[in-house]
């Protein structure tokens, strides 16, 4: 997979002691006298944000966030089922706990894998107490206090809930960007996708305490906010108010405080002109948008159910490549889809010469239970799966490297989130989130906002210097 300019969470973790000041606030509540807990988070940025509230809750109820299993008295796992390898990973992991249980230890499997394999995680790894999936993570006190109690297992399975999943705390891994979910589950049916089973239905959150947490966030120092949902775009606000996606990203954009807003899955069905404008109209909404293609073949896109044609998605880039300010466009694709022939990965090909994307995450179809796709025949080979990443992955490199360096001598304002051991070093994104690692001789650019002129260029990042 072409890793881009994507920022990991795990990359961003920061000691308390390395916070300014309002992480303090963290491990203020993490001092109360209780039991600790370990997270581990797989997979996306949606589960990313899923832990990073989980872990709000238990801080708010006293319990206390250690960096270890063997230090923890409640073990939980945040999973990805997304991919077979994802899932397999989460049974390994839980493997080497095994013997943690009759320490006295609790294990508890959250997200993707809890909903989609449910009570079979208590048969495949008898040593765990708690199966929750992400639309039940409001009911984990209760859980938690049933166990306590002296229940032995406790589940929390439902799907079929039009609540979305509110905590007053969120415990957040990242001083300066906060991520805010504002639409969970997903309504779409892609053929291959586990997500609507694993994430239940598409239920928005009312725009009043969305626009009130970024208020709060911004009076706490974050300056940039970035809103998730599988598809983003689809958002509905349920209240009379009913802002439309791109009236929500204006009006996040104007909090004060608030200089860059993100926004992550966007679909292509629901990717209408007004969101185009919006990012035209306010320079503070990020000119970086991943729109997942999936297959340049129309005939793949129909029996992947992803209710667009070639045609139609290439009239989204048109109306994206029109505005008076260029955007930056990422993708997703899966190749090997059940069926698609030589010509097919081809037209994928076609795509990315067309397109000229920023940057790509790229994927071997994966079968996966439940889905409408896993009736279809899994004809392609791994071996040739392989081969059509590989040659995704090179054209895409190809074309990064390109488009990277016709930006070396361009200035960027980046938003300076890394430092690197060596001297000197730092690093961070631009609104169309490219990653610039960068030199300058001041002490203390963390969270701040700089000028990068750009000196070098390599497919996945930029190389610059501090401009005055
Ligand atoms: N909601 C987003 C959308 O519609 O594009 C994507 C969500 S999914 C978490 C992220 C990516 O995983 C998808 O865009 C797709 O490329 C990939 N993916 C999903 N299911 C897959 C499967 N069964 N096999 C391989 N890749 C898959
Ligand atoms: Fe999965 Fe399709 Fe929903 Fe994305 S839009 S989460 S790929 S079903």
């Amino acid at each position: 997979m072409t890793q881009p300019f994507h920022v990991r969470i795990e990359d961003l973790k920061w000691r308390d002691a390395e916070l300014p000041n309002h992480g303090d606030r963290v491990s203020a509540r993490a001092d109360a006298a209780g039991k600790a807990f370990f997270l581990e988070t797989f997979g996306c940025q949606m589960n990313d944000h899923d832990s990073e509230r989980v872990a709000g809750l238990l801080l708010s109820r006293g319990y206390r966030e250690v960096e270890t299993p063997e230090a923890a008295s409640l073990i939980l796992y945040n999973t990805c089922s997304i991919r077979e390898k994802a899932a397999q990973k989460v049974f390994s992991r839980l493997g080497e706990y095994r013997e943690k249980q009759s320490e006295g230890k609790v294990i508890g499997v959250l997200g993707c894998v809890a909903q989609q394999e449910g009570e079979e995680i208590f048969k495949r790894a008898p040593w765990v107490s708690l199966v929750c999936g992400s639309a039940s993570y409001r009911k984990l006190p209760e859980m938690l206090a049933q166990l306590e109690a002296g229940n032995q297992r406790v589940t929390g399975l439902d799907t079929d809930t039009d609540e979305t999943f509110e905590t007053e705390v969120t415990r957040r891994d990242n001083p300066w960007r906060a991520y805010l979910t504002i639409i969970e589950g997903c309504d779409k049916a892609c053929s291959y996708c586990v997500v609507p089973f694993t994430r239940g239905p598409e239920r928005s959150r009312a725009s009043d305490p969305i626009l009130r947490e970024v208020r709060q966030l911004a009076a706490l120092g974050y300056s940039e906010v970035q809103l998730l949902g599988q598809t983003v775009n689809s958002y509905a606000d349920p209240t009379a108010r009913k802002m439309r996606f791109s009236e929500l990203l204006l009006a996040v954009a104007e909090v004060p405080g608030i200089r860059r807003v993100r926004f992550t899955t966007s679909h292509p069905s629901d990717f209408t002109p007004d969101i185009v404008e919006a990012i035209e109209q306010q320079p503070k909404i990020c000119d970086h948008v991943h729109l997942p293609v999936q297959s340049g073949s129309t005939r793949v896109l129909r029996a992947m159910q992803r209710t667009y044609s070639r045609q139609g998605y290439l009239e989204k880039i048109a109306m994206m490549r029109g505005a008076n300010r260029p955007i930056a466009i990422t993708t997703d694709i899966i190749v090997g889809f059940p069926g698609e022939t030589e010509s097919e990965f081809e037209q994928t090909l076609s795509l990315l010469n067309e397109v000229q994307y920023d940057s790509m995450y790229s994927f071997k179809y994966s079968p996966r239970p439940n889905t409408l796709s896993l009736s279809m025949s899994d004809s392609i080979s791994e071996e040739e799966k392989s081969r059509r990443l590989g040659v995704l992955q090179n054209r895409q490199r190809e074309i990064q490297a390109a488009k990277n360096a016709r930006l070396v001598g361009s200035h960027f304002e980046i938003l300076v989130s890394g430092k690197s051991r060596r001297d000197n070093q730092w690093s961070g994104y631009t609104t169309s989130h490219r990653m610039i690692n960068f030199a300058s001789q001041e002490r203390a650019l963390l969270g701040t906002y700089v000028q990068v002129r750009v000196t070098g260029a390599s497919p996945n990042s930029l190389v610059g210097e501090h401009a005055a």
